[in-house]
């Protein structure tokens, strides 16, 4: 079982052993017994970043589950099956936008499911260029003016953000809004997502969905 330090931590380097290098249909992988990669999932796409065995340099493309194990995509090279002491680097500029866009993701539908009781977000996919939330049993348009301002209010209170262990469930807590079941990862609080952006809704049968970016990265 590999430790995942991302969902405890804001680390963005760990020392780890190699437990495993093979191939899969997506190409070469390594396992290893911890990792600070956030393996896509959840609506977050995955870390990037390098890690460092010996004297060589191995760029991490990808990384997912997959049977039980975290699985990180390098490019086709051969690394000897033997363990040994790696130090994994993330790639910090891609993990804090992947944080910044599934915070807002959760905030907006937090913002949305208070103004308007009757919707119920069911999905989030915070990937950069294409994020959105959608909602469930929409009956028409909604204000998007409205919920900006309502998201600005919550930005400007500078919400905390929890992430909350149970068992084996995550969960991530927004000030007083109710915990959301997430394995993602998170900014620590709300006031740094002033770049949100809600960018345009589409309704289809009651299936609604706001698309949004954060511009900045302050
Ligand atoms: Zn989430």
């Amino acid at each position: 079982m590999t430790i995942l330090h991302y969902q405890q931590e804001d680390a963005h380097e760990l020392k780890a052993q190699l437990l495993k290098s093979a191939r899969d249909e997506r190409g070469s992988y390594l396992v290893f017994d911890a990792t600070i990669f956030h393996p896509q999932g959840g609506g977050q796409p995955s870390d990037t970043g390098i890690v460092t065995l010996g004297d060589k340099v191995i760029q991490i493309h990808h990384v997912r589950r997959q049977e039980n194990e975290v699985r990180h995509y390098n490019a086709d090279i051969n690394v000897p099956l033997v363990p040994q002491q790696a130090l994994m680097q993330l790639c910090v500029p891609t993990r804090k936008r992947h944080s910044l866009l599934h915070s807002a993701g959760h905030l907006l539908a937090h913002v949305t499911e208070d103004l308007y009781p009757y919707l119920k977000a069911t999905k989030g996919h915070h990937f950069p260029g294409e994020s959105y939330v959608q909602f469930e049993k929409a009956k028409g348009n909604l204000d998007l003016d409205m919920i900006a301002d309502q998201i600005r209010r919550m930005v400007n209170e500078d919400l905390p953000v929890q992430n909350i262990k149970q068992g084996d469930r995550r969960y991530v807590k927004m000030g007083s809004y109710d915990q959301a079941p997430c394995a993602g990862t998170h900014v620590w609080s709300l006031g740094v997502l002033t770049g949100v952006k809600l960018l345009r809704q589409k309704n289809k049968k009651g299936l609604l969905k706001i698309s949004y970016d954060v511009e900045n990265e302050s």
